[in-house]
């Protein structure tokens, strides 16, 4: 069928060591998943069944690319997280299968409006305006699992201007990327090009114009962005 309006451009990650494009359909997040994390925030580090969120693909900002500092809000936080690209899906997925569904890893940041955030959590509304928004998820090229396997631990780090501010291990996943995707699973039909950005460790902060943020998961990949 012919379309109305142009259709909207796929949104495409690049691969490391590729020149073809990773396609994406989703970009499933989760909230709590580190307990010193969990902590700072006020809650609970006990493990509660994993929650879930969504940005919207074409929020993703491809590496290398700056970060314009967002509208209405005046504190917005980097979280740096374990990316996790999909080349399988399913429903009800097996944790001892889940890993089959894993078509690479990447390092991304889940930047938050932490104000609208805050109001939202009180007044008990949905949290798309401090999680959607435009540019919101700047994400490195995806690392194919053939290339450097499942990490299972590793430092997690992001620093601002040269400074640590998030320094953590992905051993202190509260919920492991098999259980995640396996949780996932029950709640959503997941499919082949969905991303999970698997939550961020302690230490997350604010960042101002001009800001250099770089962040890494070791032995996975690496990302730079200047806060516009
Ligand atoms: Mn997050």
């Amino acid at each position: 069928m012919e379309t109305i309006i142009p259709p909207p451009p796929p949104v495409l990650l690049p691969i490391s060591g590729s020149l073809v494009g990773f396609p994406v359909r989703r970009v499933y997040c989760v909230g709590r998943n580190y307990a010193a994390h969990a902590i700072e925030m006020g809650h609970d580090p006990d493990r509660e069944p994993p929650f879930f969120f969504q940005k919207n693909p074409d929020n993703l900002l491809a590496a290398g690319n700056t970060f314009p500092y967002p509208p209405l809000t005046s504190d917005v936080h980097h979280e740096v997280e374990l990316v996790v690209a999909l080349k399988r899906g399913g429903s009800d997925i097996a944790v001892d299968e889940a890993l089959d569904c894993v078509y690479g890893y990447a390092v991304g940041i889940d930047f938050t409006r932490r104000d609208l955030q805050a109001e939202a959590k009180k007044a008990g509304k949905p949290w798309a305006a401090a999680k959607a928004f435009e540019h919101s998820a700047p994400v490195s090229a995806i690392v194919p699992a053939e290339a450097i396997g499942h990490p299972v631990n590793g430092n997690i780090w992001l620093k601002v201007n040269g400074e640590t501010r998030q320094k953590g291990d992905l051993d202190q996943m509260i919920w492991k990327v098999p259980e995640i995707i396996a949780e996932l699973s029950k709640l959503f039909t997941l499919a082949p090009g969905d991303i999970i950005m698997t939550g961020t460790p302690s230490g997350v902060g604010p960042v101002v114009r001009g800001d250099e943020v770089a962040c890494g998961v070791d032995g996975v990949a690496a990302l730079a962005v200047t806060v516009l």
